[in-house]
């Protein structure tokens, strides 16, 4: 018998990773994406915080990584506040056991890409159209369009993973009443490059207010609003800021949005207002700043779908708001445990085995995880959170309330149970 194939529709940091991962449970991998090429590096995308638990997956797949130079600690997960009238700081809570690690979200794409191993295609410039999972059969075919020539070509496998992120249409197929949830905030969002330029004033400024940058992720809050300083390799800073408002119309399926002279503008102007004078001048200084819609979505009941032929992994499978660092390492360890799950059962016939062992582990923990990260957004923006008073916490007479804003209340937070090989009930064409 031949090896089994998986067809998965992404190849951004979920795609390649289960292309890692279900290649190293002896599958063949054929990926779709629909951008033409791979990240070339540290230029595309911003920053990222990896945990301790993706860290050690990741180095399985690439070898160093860690150890060499791609990533910088974050040791510490400090929660500051400035009072914008006076531009005083005071401590709200501090982590010196954080064991975080901050990379570019390009090397990091990079560098999994570099390393596939040979049982692993991907398709650049192939966008998914539709699949079907004919009855008579027991795979899927997924179709996608080349890019480059107009024309379409097919893919055939046992199992088909959808990695195609938050606005998902795998997912969209099988719950076309899902939306999206809008957080009540957007993110600006820039990444500081200092290259050459360590000792200029806004560099010595810049360290003298936030002075454990290269080893902190910082996040500094003011009256209903928060930004989030880090340093990443390479001299850059990457930062953050969180603004309440009405949800904005975006073009198209994407989450960014273009943003216009004026929006940069007085989006400076504010900065200004709200934060301390060195930070105003980071954003300030920094080119091309842009605009993150914040979504996320009700936890799913499911994962898989079509009696054991479709799985969802990534942002498609949970949505979530950025607020704990979630995003790539939910990804990173969605990949790591359907690997093993599709391990655990590779005598079985199909992968339904498999997906019900996956879904049973994975669905607990992304859900309380999302859920967790919206709270921890809402308490930082000064919103209310469900079924609290009205008024929200306020940064400015906080108490022992502050505790809740350390990163550590992520549920899971020491890391996420791996797959054993536990029977689960079968995931069925009833449901
Ligand atoms: C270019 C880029 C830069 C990013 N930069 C950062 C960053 O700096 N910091 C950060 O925290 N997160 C960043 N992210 C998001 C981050 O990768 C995710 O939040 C997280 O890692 C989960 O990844 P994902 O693969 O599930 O989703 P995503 O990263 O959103 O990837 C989904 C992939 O599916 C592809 N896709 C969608 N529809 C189709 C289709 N029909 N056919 C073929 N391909 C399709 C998309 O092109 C994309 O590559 C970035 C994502 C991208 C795509």
């Amino acid at each position: 018998m031949g090896k089994k194939v998986a067809v998965v529709v992404g190849g951004s940091v979920a795609g390649l990773a289960c292309a890692h991962a279900v290649a190293g449970a002896g599958w063949e991998v054929v990926v779709l994406e629909k951008a033409a090429a791979p990240a070339a590096g540290s230029g595309t995308g911003a920053g990222l915080g990896l945990d301790a638990q993706s860290m050690e997956i990741i180095s399985r797949w690439i070898p160093g990584w860690g150890i060499d130079a791609v990533t910088l600690p974050l040791a510490v997960d400090l929660n500051i506040a400035t009072d914008s009238a006076t531009k005083a700081a005071r401590t709200l809570a501090r982590d010196e056991d954080f064991k975080f690690r901050a990379a570019h979200w390009g090397d990091l794409h990079r560098r999994l890409h570099e390393e596939l191993p040979p049982a692993v295609t991907v398709l650049w410039g192939h966008q998914f159209l539709s699949f079907e999972a004919p009855d008579d059969t027991r795979g899927v075919v997924a179709t996608a369009r080349v890019l480059r020539t107009g024309g379409t070509v097919e893919a055939t496998g046992d199992l088909l993973i959808a990695a195609d992120g938050s606005t998902s249409s795998v997912r969209r197929s099988f719950l076309p009443d899902l939306k999206l949830r809008y957080s009540g905030y957007c993110a600006w969002r820039g990444v500081f490059d200092f290259s050459g330029k360590e000792s200029s004033d806004t560099m010595t400024s810049i360290r003298r207010a936030y002075p454990e940058l290269g080893n902190c992720l910082y996040f500094d809050l003011a009256y209903k609003t928060h930004a989030v300083l880090y340093e990443l390799p390479r001299s850059r800073l990457n930062w953050l800021w969180y603004i309440n408002g009405p949800e904005p119309e975006l073009a198209g399926n994407s989450v960014t949005m273009e943003a216009t002279d004026a929006m940069v503008g007085r989006m400076r102007n504010e900065a200004e207002r709200v934060w301390c004078p060195e930070l105003a001048r980071l954003v300030r200084e920094t080119a091309a700043p842009f605009v993150n819609v914040i979504y996320d979505a009700d936890p799913l009941r499911r994962l898989s779908w079509t009696g054991g032929r479709v799985v969802l992994v990534g942002d498609a499978a949970h949505p979530t708001t950025p607020h704990g660092l979630r995003s790539t390492n939910m990804s990173v360890m969605d990949a790591c445990t359907l690997g093993q799950c599709l391990a655990n059962w590779n005598s079985e016939p199909t992968p339904a085995r498999a997906l019900a062992e996956y879904e049973a582990v994975r669905l607990p923990v992304v859900a309380e995880q999302v859920l967790h990260a919206r709270q921890l957004g809402r308490l930082k923006q000064g919103l209310p959170v469900d079924g609290e008073a009205e008024d929200g916490f306020d940064v400015t007479t906080a108490k022992a309330e502050v505790l809740q804003l350390r990163q550590r209340t992520m549920p899971f937070f020491d890391g996420a149970p791996a797959a054993v090989g536990g029977d689960f009930p079968l995931v069925g064409s009833t449901r």
